[in-house]
């Protein structure tokens, strides 16, 4: 059973100075979480995590992450500058794009970031942008295809196609692209991919540190240059499903080692570090999207309609993504009514649940979605005239504190020219 970490007495408080909707993020189980992430590398001694900023661009969020040792990795000028103005700087930014505008390289340098260049044709971009290339230099890799894991029953464990997917590299461009930066200047290289999305498997990290140690040791072999790091990305998942096995962070630290023991140290690469750029496995499961439920309604299906709306949390409405639901304060109470829960965007797919289990809900019960700690709040919009909601944090002592308030009509209005 999927467990909310705060009790409808906790929001009745937070209620009276915060309406719903709101996103609240667990402090203690983000911290803990880092910690154990750390645990699992700590064999590699240049380990860093670089928090995908993407997932949850709230500076509140990105100073506990700071505490605990990570850096951010960035996609984009807004999210470098906020890394910058939350003390983020050099080597603790990656910042890992596509398609990007000559300006966001220029900052990516100014702030030392680690550049991940995501194709071949970059590397000339950004020696035209910056007149020079830095010292230190990642390129994305895409090994095309059709990246599968654990055949069993019920199918693959994990499939995903990096063949379809605009991002990185192909082979012979990674070795050509390593070839021209060092002739450019660069001294120390790094290698990235990301090939499968929300995983819920210990052996994809693994897997895919096995093709990435051996391509680094073949390119480092094939071109002369020192591969300083191997960066796995993301894609580490999170059991959005109650019935689901979660990652052992652990097993999966150790799955790597093993893959780094067998591979790189053989081939004189021993001194690699391993970095990782995880979004959802840190964040999601301590964020809930907190609502209240304000109507019923009874037709050839029934509805509970509540204040939040997809705006708020799009996952379900944009990939039908499954987000557990706990009715507050009848967490034990039979799950004898099926329901359709929705938001009031005037859009058919605003549905956070459908034909969903649930105990009877009636108009002012307050309902936690799990899970939305990351790719949430961050992936939010103003459609239907709809405003962005507050993110607030639970601390370890149970207080709550305030990391971005709600939007006001004011702040929807303030880029209209009238
Ligand atoms: C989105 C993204 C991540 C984080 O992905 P998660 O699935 O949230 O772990 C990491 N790196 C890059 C380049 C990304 O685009």
């Amino acid at each position: 059973m999927k467990k909310p970490f705060l009790t409808l007495s906790q929001v009745q408080e937070i209620k009276r100075t915060c309406p719903t909707p709101f996103h609240i993020y667990d402090e203690r189980g983000i911290r803990e979480n880092a910690r154990a992430l750390k645990a699992a590398f700590a064999w590699n001694p240049g380990f860093r995590e670089y928090f995908a900023v993407k997932a949850t661009p709230t500076p509140g969020i990105l100073n506990i992450l700071r505490e605990e040792g990570c850096g951010v990795d960035c996609s984009s000028l807004t999210e470098l500058m906020m890394s910058e103005r939350c003390g983020f700087s050099g080597r603790e930014i990656m910042f890992s794009s596509n398609e990007t505008p000559a300006e966001e390289f220029e900052l990516a340098a100014k702030l030392g970031a680690v550049i991940n260049l995501d194709d071949i044709t970059h590397v000339d971009f950004l020696h035209k942008t910056l007149g020079r290339v830095p010292e230190t230099v990642c390129c994305r890799f895409n090994p095309g295809g059709v990246f599968t894991l654990g055949e069993g029953g019920g199918g693959f464990q994990v499939m995903d196609n990096p063949g379809e997917a605009k991002y990185g590299m192909t082979r012979p461009q990674l070795v050509q692209a390593f070839t021209r930066l060092k002739a450019l200047g660069a001294k120390h290289f790094g290698i990235h991919a990301f090939l499968a999305s929300n995983t819920i498997s210990n052996e994809y990290y693994p897997a895919l540190a096995r093709l990435l140690f051996q391509t680094a040791a073949d390119a480092a072999r094939e071109t002369g240059c020192h591969v300083a790091f191997i960066n796995l990305s993301g894609g580490v998942g999170v059991p959005y499903r109650p019935d689901q096995p979660a990652n052992d962070i652990a097993v999966i630290g150790e799955g790597v080692r093993r893959a780094f023991e067998e591979i790189l140290v053989p081939a004189g690469l021993g001194d690699v570090s391993i970095f990782t750029e995880l979004g959802r496995f840190m964040l999601a499961p301590f964020g809930h999207l907190v609502t209240t439920a304000i109507h019923e309604k009874h037709i050839y299906k029934e509805y509970i309609g509540v204040d939040a709306c997809a705006v708020n949390l799009m996952r379900p409405a944009m990939y039908g993504a499954y987000h557990h639901i706990t009715v507050l304060g009848k967490e034990n109470a039979p799950e004898d009514h099926v329901y359709d829960v929705v938001g009031s965007l005037c859009e058919n797919n605003d549905k956070f649940a459908v034909d969903r289990e649930l105990p009877e809900i009636v108009p002012g019960d307050v309902l936690v979605i799990h899970d939305t700690g990351a790719h949430g709040f961050s992936m939010g919009y103003n459609y239907n005239g709809k405003l962005r909601s507050a993110e607030l944090l639970l601390r370890p002592d149970g207080s709550v504190k305030l990391l971005r308030r709600a939007e006001t009509p004011e702040d929807y209005f303030a880029t209209l020219v009238w």
